[in-house]
């Protein structure tokens, strides 16, 4: 600690300066979101505070916790009071200089150019302080750390610069004072400050006095009966717990119990994913009460991981309230609360797909934190395998999703696994000739685009007892195709699917053209338009998740793949003849080696071109050099 008693002059960090900035220039109309965080800021200054006091077991002391908005309508200064845990010189300097975490500036300017300069989330990034900026030209924070006697006073006009010098006789806890800009009147009359405050802060959990009333004396929404809770004060609550005051929650779930111990629960899913748009993982955990007196405010334990874009609040008169954190882990209690909630949430999330749009949309925002869960909760992975969502093959509807309990009600009788293919696009996938078989059967196949979602089915491995299998593996069980029935079929191609005499040499000659770059070279069962496609051999991970794999790493090795010709094929047909003389043994080797880049190619990777470029040229040139210059000749 420092002791000098002339005021320290500092530089914030650059992305402070610019953050500043950014303030300064957004608009007007949302100024008193400043207010809401620097209440949020106090509340959270007395939940620190009263978490040292119940974990060193000392006494709350005589003044009740709380928050005091003090306007000064002559001066034109608002000062925000509380009795909480204060700050250190070091402190100060660490949480009013620097961004704790990185990218916040990034995503506010984002978000404020997108929102036409709406910075009303800058609770979410950890920057709600500098708000402070928006209503004042001049801010002073006078503090005392509970650990001092010391207090400090920081001030800055938010051009670049803040400097801190020691103060007297300060009590515990901090107060923000803010010298109001020349236009803001208005903060410092109390109608305003109430209305403000009732908007935002209601559910703040100790008591705001502003102009010697408490503002916020209200019985907690979560204990009441449902019926009573309007849609108002669900929203309030959720825009409290998310500091997203300006959007609607998807969806809510109130929660109570009474047996075999006590609890209520409010949980809300927000509209839209902010992992989605690149802002680092979602990590705010819920708030756990225990009789209405807050525990935890990022309590993250309550919940598993891939449902951490729930925000909601736990009150539970059976948990213990002066223990650590993973003592609470450790708890019965706590961990049947944890339990009944990933049950009901999931159960609730079931309900709401029954809307398949609205469905969609929150599938569209959370399916993929949701499937996190398929590998990571093994008590639960079928309860989420039911709330996955997949492109397919069925329909037209290219946008449509389908559940995997759809898929297995449409599976015909003679159909026993559940498909899937992957590529980078749908309009791949749909020409991947692997699909035919798939296709002239009627088996519907899975489009997957995002390769985490092979990951996922793999995982799963099985869905109602049914094999879930990539359509390129060897695993794959196709009963005999019903082809030869099939409308459009005649006489002519019947013919045809007799296997041409010859093929079996050009199977010898491709394997001896292609070597080591296949595990083998077959005839294919389940080709029909197309002459040739690329299969796995068995347990092998599809081309697709290969593919991820070996950008993401030099070392991953492609497993090789099966060759499969299609003997119905008509250039096929036409090499099985030309077998017969050796004279054309190294076009038909030209024509494997063709061929097998076309199959690669199709799935989107590009083998070695000049090698193919040259085969292609050489095709060209014979091709031209045996037409005649005048046509019909
Ligand atoms: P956040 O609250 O999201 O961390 P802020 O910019 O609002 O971001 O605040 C930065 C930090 O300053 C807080 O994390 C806290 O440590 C400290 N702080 C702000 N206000 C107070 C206060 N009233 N009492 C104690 N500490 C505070």
């Amino acid at each position: 600690m420092t002791t000098e008693t002339a005021p320290q002059e500092f530089t914030f960090q650059a992305e402070i300066a610019q953050l500043l900035h950014l303030l300064s220039h957004s608009l007007y109309q949302n100024r008193e979101i400043a207010i809401r965080e620097l209440v949020s800021n106090a509340s959270d200054a007395l939940d620190k505070y009263r978490h040292v006091v119940l974990t060193q077991g000392a006494s709350v002391g005589e003044s009740e916790l709380g928050i005091w908005i003090e306007p000064d309508e002559e001066n034109r200064v608002l000062t925000i009071r509380d009795n909480g845990i204060g700050m250190t010189h070091d402190e100060l300097i660490q949480n009013l200089g620097t961004i704790a975490h990185s990218g916040s500036l990034d995503y506010l300017k984002k978000l404020s150019d997108a929102q036409k300069n709406d910075v009303s989330l800058i609770g979410q990034f950890g920057v709600g302080f500098y708000s402070a900026f928006m209503l004042a030209d001049q801010v002073e924070v006078l503090t005392r750390s509970y650990s001092e006697d010391t207090g400090w006073k920081w001030t800055s006009d938010g051009t670049g610069r803040f400097s801190i010098e020691a103060a007297e006789g300060l009590e515990r806890g901090t107060q923000i004072k803010l010298h109001l800009k020349e236009d803001l009147d208005e903060f410092t009359r109390p109608i305003r400050l109430k209305h403000i405050l009732t908007e935002y802060s209601t559910f703040v959990p100790y008591p705001i006095r502003c102009d010697g009333e408490h503002v916020n004396d209200q019985k907690p929404i979560w204990v009441e009966p449902k019926s009573q809770v309007t849609d108002e004060q669900y929203k309030a609550f959720y825009g409290y717990l998310s500091k997203r005051t300006h959007e609607e929650p998807l969806w809510h779930l109130h929660l109570t119990s009474d047996s075999p111990f006590q609890f209520h629960a409010i949980l809300f899913c927000p509209p839209t994913n902010f992992e989605l748009m690149g802002f680092g993982k979602d990590e705010h955990g819920l708030h756990l009460c225990a009789k209405r007196i807050l525990v935890q405010n990022n309590c993250r334990e309550l919940l598993p991981e891939y449902l951490r874009f729930i925000y909601g609040l736990v009150d539970s008169a059976d948990l213990p309230l002066n223990v650590s954190r993973q003592a609470l882990q450790d708890d019965t209690v706590f961990r049947k609360i944890r339990k009944v909630l990933v049950k009901r949430v999931l159960g609730h999330i079931e309900k709401f797909a029954e809307t398949p749009e609205e469905y969609a949309k929150f599938y569209g925002q959370f399916g993929t934190t949701l499937r996190e869960g398929v590998a990571s909760d093994f008590e639960h992975r079928d309860a989420i395998a039911k709330l996955l969502r997949f492109r397919s093959s069925c329909g037209d509807d290219r946008a449509a999703l389908t559940s995997l309990d759809d898929y297995v009600s449409r599976m015909p009788e003679e159909q026993t696994q559940i498909y899937f293919v992957t590529g980078s696009d749908i309009r791949t996938i749909q020409r991947t000739p692997n699909l035919e078989a798939f296709a002239s059967r009627n088996f519907e196949v899975l489009y997957l685009i995002d390769p985490v979602d092979e990951f996922v089915l793999n995982h799963l491995g099985k869905f109602a007892d049914k094999d879930i299998v990539s359509i390129d593996s060897a695993e794959v069980e196709l009963p005999e195709a019903k082809a030869d029935t099939a409308e459009g079929e005649d006489a002519e191609s019947k013919a045809a699917d007799e296997t041409p005499a010859g093929l079996d040499r050009v199977i010898e000659l491709l394997k001896e053209g292609l070597g080591e770059k296949v595990e083998d070279v077959r005839v294919s069962n389940r080709l029909t338009a197309s002459a040739c496609c690329l299969v796995n051999p068995e347990g092998a991970m599809s081309a697709q998740l290969q593919k991820v794999l070996s950008q993401a790493s030099d070392e991953f090795q492609m497993a090789k793949r099966i060759f499969e010709i299609n003997p119905k094929h008509a250039l096929v047909q036409r090499l099985a003849a030309l077998s017969a003389n050796s004279q054309h043994d190294e076009f038909i080797k030209s024509c494997g080696q063709q061929l097998f880049t076309n199959a690669l190619m199709i799935e989107g990777v590009v083998p070695d071109a000049h090698d193919a470029t040259d085969r292609m040229m050489g095709f060209m040139e014979e091709l031209a050099s045996s037409r005649s210059p005048i046509a019909g000749e």
